[in-house]
């Protein structure tokens, strides 16, 4: 019988973790050709959802929990959770139910059955969510697989049902600054592309700020595409043409009308304007040094203080 391991992240989910347990606990009793294991990441929740866990853990032999020591994101709960998983298939899951456990049969047909290494779903609406925030969103996915090679698919929730030679792969990439949507991409194996209509969070709020949301768009781009740093190459090589072009008509400019003085809020422009692409380009180069600089220090991504086993 196939084990099924569903990794499911939760910060500050009290409100939410009940109705997951119960949704999920249906969908898999009705999934009984499969043996199931739960194991929820308490990601540093500062309200009741380690003692909701160590309760469900109590009562329920198939659950087990990983609780960080402080709140480390999305990411590193992810990266636990993979880790910690010791099923033939391993399922991430949001713990608000907005990727619903009920597609669970259809992802686990895709992998058993149609060959598949990878079943990972797409929200076909953005229904819900601001105008604006959606906006960014299609302009980011639009941009980063125009620059970099992980092919991320709009739409994609991080929800997916995956061999565990995928997750094999993707453990084995060890980076500190995790951007999941471009190593599942990355990564490659087939995956086939369930679509579903949004739903909403059934209890408590985002964890997403919009802030929050852009700098990890902005890590995306840094951790997946090296085109931002081509930038100041093309920008100083246009510059060089126009700054010879301009050269050739002040040139025949003095020659032909003589030199009068003047040009003083032009040349203005042109320091200020160059020293803005400078300290832009600079910013670049310093983004991509300092993501290197994390990486070179090898921190852990997370630290463990408790599991189902007790305080460690
Ligand atoms: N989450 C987490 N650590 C964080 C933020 C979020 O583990 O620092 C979890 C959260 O509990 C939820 C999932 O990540 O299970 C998705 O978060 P959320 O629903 O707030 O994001 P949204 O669906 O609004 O993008
Ligand atoms: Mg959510």
């Amino acid at each position: 019988m196939d084990k099924i391991s569903l990794v499911v992240p939760c910060y500050n989910e009290e409100a939410a973790l009940p109705l997951f347990y119960k949704e999920a606990d249906r969908v898999t009793r009705e999934m009984d050709f499969c043996a199931f294991e739960f194991v929820f990441v308490d990601d540093g929740s500062k309200d009741g959802t380690l003692p909701i866990l160590r309760e469900l853990a109590q009562k329920d032999e198939r659950v087990r929990f990983v609780s960080f020591s402080r709140n480390f994101g999305k990411e590193a709960g992810m990266l636990a959770g993979l880790e910690a998983a010791t099923g033939d298939f391993v399922a991430l899951m949001d713990a608000d139910l907005q990727d619903p456990p009920a597609l669970l049969p259809a992802l686990y047909k895709a992998v058993t059955e149609e060959g598949y290494d990878c079943a990972a779903t797409r929200r076909t609406t953005r229904d819900g969510e601001p105008p604006i925030r959606s906006f960014f969103a299609r302009c980011f996915y639009k941009l980063i697989n125009k620059i970099s090679d992980a092919d991320i698919v709009d739409g994609a929730r991080d929800y997916r049902l995956m061999r565990r030679s995928m997750v094999e792969a993707i453990l084995s990439m060890r980076e500190y600054n995790r951007f999941s949507k471009g190593i599942f991409g990355w990564v490659g194996f087939k995956t086939k592309w369930v679509p579903f209509v949004n739903v909403e969070r059934v209890a408590g709020e985002t964890k997403w700020s919009f802030w929050k949301l852009f700098k990890y768009s902005l890590e995306g781009i840094v951790a997946f595409s090296t085109a931002p740093l081509a930038i100041a190459s093309v920008l100083g090589f246009v510059l060089c043409v126009i700054a010879f072009i301009y050269i050739c008509v002040i040139l025949v400019k003095t020659l032909a009308f003589g030199d009068p003085v003047g040009g003083w809020p032009s040349l203005m422009c042109v320091v200020l304007f160059l020293g803005g692409i400078q300290l832009f380009c600079t910013g670049i180069l310093g983004q991509y040094l300092a993501k290197t600089y994390l990486e070179t220090k090898k921190r852990p991504s997370y630290l463990v203080r408790e599991t189902e086993e007790g305080v460690k």
